[in-house]
């Protein structure tokens, strides 16, 4: 909420970085990407067709009409968290209200499926089958991941169907879903500076990210926000 309402034109990623770290710190947390791999910063901010991996920088100022998806990991108590939203930076096209739309429901559509007994290619189906009803492409080169004593554990949990064979959900995993969805090709590449993902094609792409706990009465949201923002487009299903 903190970082959705500083979010506009003319603030750079860094400015995002710095309240993010320093709220974080004040709660007696600690920025879990931060020197992850070497990363530099305590945010991912991936700007319009920069899928994840985003590093924040002074130089980078936000504009009117981008799209800016803001990725936190932290760590409180030996326990993590993860989580991302894609936002509009002021008025954004429609097309791409449609993109952070469809992203956001495949995201709830892959929750749905959290339910002990289910495999983790139920939500990878839910997040593909729904996605690529509107004519948008799912990333293959990354993936969601479980979440617990570290950052990123076992499984894997991608968000295209990779057959039938993986993990059954059992009460207590936890679950890092993260669908990222690209306005056209699937294909990315990673930029010189060795962290920032884009789409091969330069079009945008969005990311959406919940930490999900899987327990006998169905799915529970660790990452749930109170606050809806700014992200209040209309969306007309079909
Ligand atoms: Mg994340
Ligand atoms: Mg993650």
């Amino acid at each position: 909420m903190l970082l959705q309402e500083m979010v506009a034109p003319g603030i750079s990623t860094l400015e995002l970085d710095r309240a993010a770290e320093d709220y974080c710190k004040r709660k007696k947390a600690n920025p879990a990407f931060k020197g992850y791999r070497g990363f530099p910063g305590s945010l991912c901010t991936s700007i319009n067709e920069e899928v994840v991996h985003g590093i924040p920088s002074r130089k980078r100022k936000l504009k009117k009409g981008d799209i800016l998806s803001i990725d936190f990991g932290v760590c409180y108590k030996g326990y993590y968290g993860d989580s991302a939203i894609t936002v509009a930076v002021d008025k954004i096209q429609k097309s791409e209200e449609d993109l952070l739309c469809v992203t956001e429901k495949s995201l709830e559509r892959a929750i749905e499926k959290v339910v002990v007994g289910n495999r983790v290619s139920d939500i990878s189906i839910a997040v593909q089958d729904y996605v690529e009803k509107f004519g948008y492409s799912v990333v293959r080169q990354f993936v969601g991941h479980g979440i617990g004593t570290a950052l990123h554990e076992g499984p894997e949990i991608p968000n295209f169907h990779i057959g039938e064979h993986t993990p059954r959900l059992v009460p207590g995993m936890v679950l890092a879903i993260e669908p990222m969805v690209n306005i056209g090709t699937a294909k990315v590449k990673v930029l010189r500076d060795g962290w920032t993902v884009v789409t091969a094609d330069g079009k945008p792409s969005a990311h959406f990210e919940h930490s999900v706990a899987v327990t006998e009465e169905g799915p529970m949201v660790l990452s749930r926000r109170q606050y809806q923002g700014k992200n209040n487009f209309s969306f007309q299903e079909n």
